[in-house]
């Protein structure tokens, strides 16, 4: 039997009361909802500032935390982790953005709070696009005007995302490199709006970004939050991705990458069937 045909009691992937685009309930009350929920391990991932130069290009640019609140989130975080020992064990760490470009700002952060973390993921949320730097993930609408209409076609902005993936992969970040991407097929999240014609359009790149995580030991957050989107009703990544993580012994850790307390947990059971059907288990 592959060793991750079950899932570990673990949430690799949340968001806390430091996160300006999510409900900012206290952090505490995620976690008790954890240790309600028998959650065993729980990660606290949350965004951080975003480099000097970068505009931020959502309207209220909230993609990040302030950098007035980094310091205060990892003594908030280390405190939890401290508190609820015995009860849960609280990881502390950062979902870290790849912008190509911007490696040296990544890098920064990353060397400047590695020693206090023992969890991060990896992700990229942004393009460039029409105007600027571009939300892959913002909306349906969003998606067509900043990026379809930019590179020209679905499947050139797909290329466009796989590529920096590759490159978020493939890119030296220090010593305190995220050791697991996160939301692997972000770029699925209107699929249902904005479809390719070929469902599997970028496999040649997605192969080869799999077999650079297999060989730097990286993991992969299986991301349930996608199944919740309403254009996207998928898990990150999707499925036949897993099933091509799976033979390269990838190890998936699941993320609700909740933004909220009721979606602590969310998708846990349909994340693990998931994984069940594409390993082929009964
Ligand atoms: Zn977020
Ligand atoms: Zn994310």
């Amino acid at each position: 039997m592959p060793p991750t045909s079950t899932l570990p009691r673990r949430d690799g992937h949340t968001h806390t009361q430091f996160c300006p685009h999510g409900s900012q309930e206290a952090t505490e009350l995620f976690i008790a909802r954890a240790i309600e929920l028998g959650f065993e391990t729980y990660s606290l991932t949350e965004h951080p500032p975003l480099p000097g130069g970068f505009v931020d290009p959502t309207p209220d640019q909230t993609c990040g935390m302030r950098w007035e609140d980094l310091e205060p989130y990892f003594f908030h975080a280390l405190e939890l982790k401290q508190r609820h020992a015995g009860q849960i064990e609280i990881r502390v760490g950062l979902e870290v953005d790849y912008i190509p470009g911007f490696e040296s700002d990544v890098r920064e952060i990353l060397d400047s709070y590695g020693a206090q973390m023992d969890d991060a993921l990896l992700s990229v949320h942004f393009l460039e696009g029409k105007g600027g730097w571009r939300c892959v993930d913002l909306s349906p609408e969003d998606f067509q005007d900043g990026l379809v209409d930019f590179y020209g076609d679905v499947e050139a902005v797909h290329e466009a995302y796989w590529t920096a993936v590759k490159q978020a992969v493939e890119t030296d970040l220090g010593p305190y490199k995220p050791r697991r991407m996160s939301h692997l097929s972000l770029a699925h999240k209107f699929q249902l709006k904005h479809p390719l014609k070929n469902p599997q359009h970028c496999r040649p790149v997605i192969l080869e970004i799999l077999d650079a995580m297999r060989e730097q030991g990286m993991e992969l957050d299986l991301d349930a939050a996608g199944l919740f989107k309403p254009d996207c009703r998928e898990i990150y990544p999707a499925p036949w991705i897993m099933r091509e993580a799976l033979k390269r012994r990838i190890p998936f850790v699941y993320g609700s990458d909740t933004h909220s307390v009721k979606g602590v947990g969310q998708g846990f059971d349909e994340a693990e069937q998931i994984v069940r059907l594409v390993a082929g288990l009964p």
